[in-house]
């Protein structure tokens, strides 16, 4: 679908019509991250051309040091990722889990390394990999082979989306440089993430008879953690005499000093393939945290140095990345959400639709790794909807929302309950969930008709829907209660027989 400012189409109205369109349809998707380039290259695999995306971001691989994450594609998201054709591309740009060591440097300087401990060893293999160089794998698939189908414009924003009198969708957008845009869309694909403008518009439209699209909360522990992401230089010394350097495939955890809530924090380093691209420590701690207090870099400077005796801080971190970190505002971790209405169709027949994907419809803190996983997943049942209904959208939208609904609620579920307690918020409970977690792994390896894994385990095993999981889950927490109940009334029932001789 060409792209028309508002003034050309203020004399030309035909520029991007119905008249443009293919046996699909034109397609618009607002937003160029995971989901959004996922499901253009998944429509063009499937013979859809006319395919825009508008991403506001200035490029594919721009560097927001504060989305610097690190994602692990697990089996979930490979099953897209194969479809698209695209996993040696994944495998040559990520870090193996299976390879995945992790040292833990104390505050004193000593370190231990050991291969990670919860990584399932019997699971598909997944790929670590920055989201700078996801998204960029996904865009670099479109410039070689789907370029003549897919057009991808960044520095371009939706500012507004309206229905006509006759039930078409207009859709309004705006580039850097104060250009404006429309487009009239047969399908148009919401990507834009949690504060996404197209569902708030499916929202505002449905306002008087439906609670479809509005954003159901589930708090858990973890949510409105508040995080920033330190950027280190690729090859950091981890020591004052400079004898040690960090390795890019190998994974830190840096403990710091402090012991005492508000002040203890401590520096996990995920792995990245390219041994030259920048590292990322994600600073996730309560509000009342002191870092959020410091100015300026040279406040950041002392904190860390009292933190991290072990680190020479002032040759890991620049000036110039202290001075940034302090003054970022950063983010908050997301409560748990998920809307329950993932599309819209404003006509039946020749068919014109909305249809909602990725971080739009679901969205949590990333304690079990999962938000590009189900983004990826989101848009392989998508796949299979349009599939079963030869590409007919006015059945395949309802169809992707049925067949997604209920592992939608289970996920955010699951983002509530299955490892909130890993940022430090509280030392009893983080023991607690590591006792639950272990008791569980080994009863299950006793006795596993009986008893599953815990869910953060058993969510690496891709073959389980989330739904799966959490029955597993449920099961398993019932027969720990009815043990925990014949183990009490054993006891009482002893007591009893030893009063009565
Ligand atoms: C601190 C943090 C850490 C995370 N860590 C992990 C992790 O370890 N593992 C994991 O799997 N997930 C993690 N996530 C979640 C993960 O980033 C998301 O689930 C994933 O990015 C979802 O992809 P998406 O494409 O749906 O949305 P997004 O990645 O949010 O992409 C939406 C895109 O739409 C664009 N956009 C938005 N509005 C407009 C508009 N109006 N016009 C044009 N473009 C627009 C945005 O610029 C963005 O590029 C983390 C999230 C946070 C906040």
């Amino acid at each position: 679908m060409a792209k028309a400012s508002i003034n050309d189409m203020d004399t030309n109205t035909s520029g991007i019509g119905k008249e443009n369109k293919d046996s699909h349809g034109n397609v618009l998707i607002i937003g160029g991250g995971p989901a959004g380039l996922a499901t253009a290259l998944m429509l063009a695999k499937r013979g859809w051309s006319n395919i825009t995306v508008l991403e506001q971001r200035v490029a594919a691989d721009y560097y927001e040091p504060d989305k610097a994450f690190n994602y692990l594609i697990d089996g979930r998201g490979q099953k897209l990722i194969e479809y698209l054709g695209i996993k040696d591309e994944l495998i040559k740009a990520g870090v193996p889990s299976k390879e995945l060591y992790l040292t833990f440097i104390q505050a004193d300087g000593s370190r231990k390394t050991l291969n990670l401990p919860i990584i399932d060893p019997n699971r598909k293999t997944a790929y670590w990999i920055s989201r700078k160089t996801f998204v960029l794998l996904l865009y670099q698939e479109i410039i070689q082979n789907w370029e003549d189908k897919i057009t991808v414009f960044f520095q371009t924003k939706c500012t507004q989306i309206s229905k006509s009198d006759n039930n078409s969708l207009e859709v309004f957008a705006e580039s850097e440089n104060g250009d404006r845009f429309k487009f009239e869309p047969d399908l148009l694909v919401g990507a834009d993430g949690i504060h996404s403008v197209v569902r708030s518009t499916l929202r505002e439209w449905e306002k008087p008879t439906s609670d479809r699209f509005d954003m159901k909360l589930f708090p858990s522990p973890s949510s409105s953690l508040r995080y920033k992401v330190l950027s280190l230089p690729p090859k950091f010394p981890l020591d004052h005499h400079a004898e040690e350097y960090a390795v890019s495939e190998m994974t830190y955890a840096i403990r710091g000093a402090f012991s005492d809530r508000r002040r203890s924090i401590s520096l996990g380093i995920l792995p990245i393939k390219n041994p030259d691209e920048a590292r990322t420590a994600n600073i996730i701690t309560p509000l009342d945290h002191e870092i959020w207090k410091l100015k300026n870099g040279e406040e950041l400077y002392q904190f860390l140095e009292e933190a991290f005796p072990q680190l020479p801080i002032r040759q890991i971190i620049s000036p110039e990345e202290a001075e940034r970190f302090a003054k970022s505002e950063g983010g908050y971790f997301p409560i748990p959400q998920y809307c329950s209405g993932f599309y819209c169709l404003l006509q039946q027949g020749d068919a014109v639709g909305v249809v909602l994907i990725g971080d739009t419809i679901h969205c949590f803190p990333p304690d079990i790794g999962q938000g590009v996983n189900a983004a990826l997943e989101d848009v392989y049942i998508l796949n299979e909807a349009l599939s079963k209904s030869d590409d007919d959208i006015s059945f395949a939208l309802p169809l992707y929302e049925s067949l997604r609904i209920d592992d939608t609620k289970a996920l955010v579920r699951l983002a509530q309950t299955s490892f909130p307690w890993q940022y430090n918020q509280d030392r009893l409970r983080q023991f607690l969930w590591g006792i639950n977690f272990f008791l569980r792994l080994k009863l299950s390896r006793l006795l596993p008709y009986l008893f599953s894994p815990q869910s953060f385990f058993l969510i690496q095993n891709y073959q389980l829907s989330y739904q799966e999981v959490l029955v597993k889950e449920r099961r398993t927490t019932q027969m720990l209660y009815l043990f925990s109940l014949m183990t009490i009334f054993g006891i009482l029932a002893l007591f009893g027989i030893l009063n009565y001789s």
